[in-house]
């Protein structure tokens, strides 16, 4: 257990720093304890995060200098917190701050990658402590670690926890340019804490003890969406020549004729060699069973007219509800595609889900059509309609699950969880023309493979959305080349619902590293929830470690770190193991 400890004790934004500081360990299975003003017993709470100024007050260095270790994160926000009246409410990530001159830059990462935070940083060039992090000049340092007594103050002047709830929370438009470079920002941050945690402990010999990902210490996690905007291949045709008429037009008006025309063809005899709807989704997922995948397929809900933007009323009919039972019998997870204008109208979403739900199976996820997000208003218009899961958005900076704060409009936590997508097909399937297509389709798949390398880097899920046709020809194989790639690591395998259900099990455990009376540390595992194949980590061991215990270390392990797997740890029960020094 990690302890956290805000400057300002009365602090409006409490119970959001402590989400967002969880979200940030949870890639590792850690959570923080809430301090009131006080510091902690040390020999259960080692550690300690301070969030606020990069000072200490006397108490705290006290803690320090007896043997404790604290983390001081700079609160980039804190100067506005004191200059304001408590009266008045506060709308924390205010638009303005976002403007170039307070817009962070850069810092290095240890494998030299530059990342991108957000909001003013300190430099820790004047600090007595060794310098451990600089921005991307190379001189200004940005961390920096010193021994105080018996203890180890570490400074990070970075707001790492303020940059995270903006990525997770807030609206991502402003920063359009930034967007590619965000990409997986926050797993950089937490690795930083990461970092700065176990250099701290190393200091002092304390055994670092985190919880792996995925069950049986799998490199990363894979889930394939699909979304079902369509049923009738003639429906389908009529609003895809309507499209390509729109499209060629608009080339037309570009002067770029021949374009026009060889797009408009292409599609136009393509489509009606097509297999149908229900044939291509079935052999979608042999396909995906061949390799061992699983996935969830999200059917469009218009429980409205038709118009131009939106899809079938695809699971309408009885047709459609079998075709919905025989994806449920092959444990396939059924979800909803919410309609254009369902992202931000709950009772909207609810008569969808009603409608979707009408065959008896339950819909616990939903994917908004067209991306369309709103972070005020979408993931509360979810809540509403009583879903557990979204899957709609691709900017969160982030590859693991994380539950919603609401942070706008009523700040609050929410019930819904996040699960950020990947990779859609759209950039490749867009286009129809074989000539633009092969080159398309040649960049999209270096893409994915880079994409695939990068989750596994980070431990963290894939989430690759994929129609289920073949819109032209050569689009499906890609399809299939990616799955063929991805199996190669042997990754953890799920639905998004499967995946909900193991990230909610697993942060159900809490871990305990206890310093006894004969120096030795004494790890404790339990969870409120039963888990199966839970692996662990004893991470910052000497050579003269020994461990003792239930559990065989398994065959995986790295230099300084150890794993064991539970086969299965029951609610309520614990795993006692012992690190003798
Ligand atoms: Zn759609």
């Amino acid at each position: 257990m990690i302890g956290l400890n805000l400057s300002d004790s009365e602090d409006p934004r409490e119970e959001r720093i402590k989400h967002t500081c969880d979200i940030l360990l949870s890639s590792f299975g850690l959570k923080n304890l809430l301090l009131r003003e006080k510091p902690p017993d040390r020999k259960i709470t080692p550690l300690v995060i301070h969030y606020g100024d990069l000072s200490l007050s006397g108490i705290w260095l006290n803690y320090v200098s007896a043997g404790g270790i604290i983390i001081a994160i700079l609160d980039s926000y804190a100067p506005v917190i004191k200059s304001q009246s408590r009266s008045t409410p506060r709308d924390e990530v205010n638009i303005k701050d976002l403007s170039t001159e307070s817009y962070g830059g850069y810092y290095v990462n240890r494998n030299g990658r530059r990342v991108p935070f957000y909001f003013d940083s300190v430099s820790l060039r004047d600090d007595s402590g060794s310098h451990l992090y600089f921005l991307e000049d190379g001189v200004t340092p940005v961390a920096s670690m010193k021994k105080e007594g018996e203890g180890v103050f570490i400074k990070l002047g970075l707001d790492i926890i303020r940059s995270t709830s903006f990525l997770l929370f807030e609206k991502h438009e402003l920063i359009e340019g930034e967007k590619d470079d965000a990409k997986f920002s926050c797993n950089e941050y937490a690795f930083l804490l990461r970092e700065l945690m176990a250099q701290g402990c190393q200091q002092l010999g304390i055994p670092l003890v985190r919880i792996c990902a995925w069950p049986s210490n799998k490199p990363f996690a894979v889930c394939l969406c699909h979304d079902v905007d369509w049923i009738s291949n003639w429906r389908l045709r009529l609003f895809e020549i309507k499209k390509q008429i729109f499209r060629s037009m608009q080339l037309g008006r570009e002067r770029k004729f021949r374009k026009a025309i060889s797009d408009f063809l292409t599609g136009l005899l393509f489509s009606p060699k097509r297999t149908d709807m229900r044939t291509s989704i079935k052999n979608t997922i042999t396909f995906e069973r061949s390799l061992g995948f699983n996935s969830t397929f999200f059917f469009f809900g218009n429980t409205r007219a038709r118009s131009f933007l939106s899809g079938d009323r695809s699971y309408v009919t009885a047709r459609e509800a079998s075709l919905l039972e025989h994806l449920s019998n092959l444990s396939i997870e059924i979800g909803l595609h919410g309609s254009y204008a369902s992202y931000i109208d709950g009772p909207m979403l609810a008569a969808e889900k009603k409608a979707l739900e009408f065959s008896g199976i339950p819909a616990r996820g939903i994917r908004q059509h067209c991306q369309r997000f709103d972070a005020g208003e979408t993931w509360k218009a979810q809540e509403f309609a009583g879903f557990e899961y979204d899957a709609t958005r691709m900017d969160c900076a982030f590859c693991f699950p994380f539950e919603v704060f609401h942070s706008k409009k009523n700040p609050e936590k929410g019930r819904i969880v996040e699960i950020p997508l990947s990779l859609m097909d759209e950039s490749m399937t867009r286009y129809p023309n074989p000539s633009i297509l092969i080159d398309k389709r040649r960049k999209f798949l270096e893409e994915a493979k880079k994409l695939t390398d990068a989750v596994n880097s980070y431990s963290g899920v894939l989430v690759p959305l994929w129609h289920p046709f073949e819109k032209y020809r050569g689009c499906l194989s890609g399809y299939h080349e990616i799955l063929r790639f991805i199996s190669t690591f042997s990754p953890y395998v799920t639905t998004c619902s499967g995946l909900l259900d193991w990230w909610q099990r697993r942060s159900s455990v809490l871990v305990h590293c206890q310093r006894q009376d004969n120096g030795a540390f004494a790890v404790k595992l339990c969870a409120t929830e039963d888990i199966s194949n839970l692996c662990f980590a004893i991470g910052n061991l000497k050579e003269t470690s020994r461990i003792s215990g239930p559990l065989k270390p398994r065959l995986d392990n790295r230099p300084g770190d150890v794993y064991f797997e539970i086969a299965t740890l029951k609610k309520g029960e614990e795993v006692l193991m012992e690190i003798g020094l």
